[in-house]
């Protein structure tokens, strides 16, 4: 896998494209130019991969376009060494945005074959700070617990209980909230051990977040 300076002309203009959505976060902005998004997706797509746009990968799902991506990147102020839960592995490129700001991330997928190809990539791109996990997102991951953040990348049709109490106190979990095709962004704040403040965002659309696991 090649990475040229047509590919780096590209993603700086894409920068900018965000720029222009609003995205505001430098080092958001700079993970962005810096990460190959053509080799997390097929290479049919390779051409348009600088697109603000979101491509469907293995299993009928997606990866989500850039801009999504920053937007919830940007809401969760990643901080270096931040303990990060990602639900929804997919294509792994959210993981290696928040790889390369430096957090330590946790990321999980229901379908096997999607989890699997992104360790391969993981490891091939060079991203030690990235762990992956086969399983259903709902459940989280108790036995890493607790977070400093939690990523959700699929439409939650509901809050997941178990999500909220895997995070530390002062950490935050941001979600695209809602059953139907089109989802609110959330940002849920654990202020204490019962208390959670949320306020809503713009709205998106996401593949729909799913009980279970499949092979
Ligand atoms: N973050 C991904 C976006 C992938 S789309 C990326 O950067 O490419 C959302 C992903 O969430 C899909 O791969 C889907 O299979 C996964 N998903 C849906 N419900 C899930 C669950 N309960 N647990 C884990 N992953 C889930």
């Amino acid at each position: 896998m090649l990475d040229t300076y047509r590919h780096q002309g590209l993603r700086k203009r894409l920068v900018q494209e965000l720029k222009e959505l609003g995205i505001k976060d430098w080092n958001v902005l700079n993970a962005i130019e810096k990460i190959p998004r053509h080799f997390f997706i097929e290479s049919a797509f390779e051409d348009d991969a600088y697109e603000n746009k979101p491509f469907p990968i293995e299993r009928g799902q997606t990866i989500s376009n850039p801009y999504t991506v920053a937007y919830q990147t940007e809401l969760l102020e990643v901080k270096a060494g931040d303990k990060i839960l990602e639900i929804g592995t997919g294509s792994g490129y959210q993981a290696a945005v928040l790889a390369t700001l430096q957090a330590q991330v946790y990321t999980i997928e229901r379908h096997q074959p999607l989890s699997t190809k992104a360790k391969i990539l993981f490891t091939q791109l060079g991203y030690p700070n990235i762990q992956t996990f086969y399983g259903d997102g709902f459940k989280g991951l108790p036995q890493q617990a607790p977070f400093d953040k939690i990523l959700i990348t699929a439409a939650a049709p509901e809050i997941p209980k178990q999500l909220l109490v895997q995070l530390k106190i002062g950490g935050c979990m941001v979600l695209p909230f809602g059953k139907g095709d089109i989802q609110e962004m959330l940002k849920i704040v654990r202020l204490d051990k019962n208390e959670f403040e949320k306020e809503t965002f713009s709205t998106f659309t996401f593949v729909p977040m799913l009980k279970g696991i499949e092979d």
